[in-house]
């Protein structure tokens, strides 16, 4: 007579799960998304025994969210701004901070049609998409270098049906005698040797680091938007947590006016733009 086959059940497989050192949170979401059940179908179905090809997968997820690798990239997706966008490691995981940008942009994005809005360095289009989302009648272009991330940015805007242009490109490079009303950016802005760097370990460098102080980038862009705006045009960025001043003073020395500084939720100075 053969051994029957052991059986994970659900409570089992959540609580070896957490013996790896996951959040119960982390666990759930896992476990849930594997299952394709509500969250709260777990609860009900602790004893459920689960098939062993789902108890496999969870466990191999449950290692990999074990040794950092972010959850958003074992799911595939991550929510921004009430927006579901794919995700994938070529494109930096959108962050509740940057939300900030997003609802400073929408405060000078007119409802009427034919205001020009530029996305530089838009991932996975987070930026890019939210704005869209919330004003359809604007014109939306976002440009990133990495043709990955690009399709990334792609998939989401038809996903969405967002009618956003995409463009490839470094910077202000695609743009050429094109002009806006508003450009954002989060670009990469922290120093190279950061510490926190390890901590992003899974997250693409290109998308973090901008040269020894992090304001390579920034400084480009706060060179080239001049002739990219509209006469009255804004540029609004993100930044590092103690950069604000820097950006600042690049604005204000590249002509803009009306300089200021928004807090992200964690009350930092998360972002920094100015008037052309
Ligand atoms: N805000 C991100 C972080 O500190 C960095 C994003 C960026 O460099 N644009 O994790």
């Amino acid at each position: 007579m053969s051994e029957p086959l052991p059986t994970t059940t659900v409570a089992a497989a959540l609580q070896q799960a957490r013996q790896l050192g996951l959040d119960r949170l982390d666990a759930q979401i896992l476990l849930s998304t594997a299952l394709q059940r509500p969250r709260s179908w777990l609860l009900s179905h602790d004893q459920d025994a689960l098939p062993p090809e789902l108890a496999d997968q969870f466990m191999a997820w449950a290692q990999r969210r074990a040794q950092g690798e972010p959850l958003a990239y074992l799911l595939g997706d991550k929510e921004f701004y009430g927006l579901t966008l794919r995700v994938s490691p070529d494109v930096l995981i959108p962050r509740p901070d940057t939300e900030t940008l997003v609802d400073w942009a929408l405060a000078l994005i007119p409802t009427e049609p034919g205001f020009k809005v530029l996305d530089l360095g838009t991932g996975s289009g987070a930026i890019a998409l939210a704005l869209q989302h919330q004003r359809l009648q604007a014109q939306v272009t976002a440009v990133d270098a990495c043709p990955a991330a690009l399709a990334i940015a792609q998939a989401n805007a038809q996903q969405l049906a967002l009618p956003v242009e995409n463009l490839q490109g470094s910077w202000f490079e695609p743009l050429a005698g094109r002009h806006f009303d508003l450009i954002v950016s989060n670009p990469p802005y922290i120093a190279e040797n950061d510490e926190h760097m390890p901590a992003l370990r899974f997250e693409p460098e290109q998308a973090l680091t901008s040269g020894v102080d992090g304001l390579d980038d920034l400084r480009l862009i706060i060179a080239k938007a001049p002739l990219h705006l509209n006469a009255g045009g804004w540029l609004l960025l993100e930044h590092g947590h103690d950069q604000a001043a820097a950006v600042s003073s690049l604005l204000k020395m590249h002509g803009f006016g009306q300089v200021s500084t928004r807090l992200d939720l964690g009350g930092n100075p998360r972002c920094t733009g100015g008037k052309t």
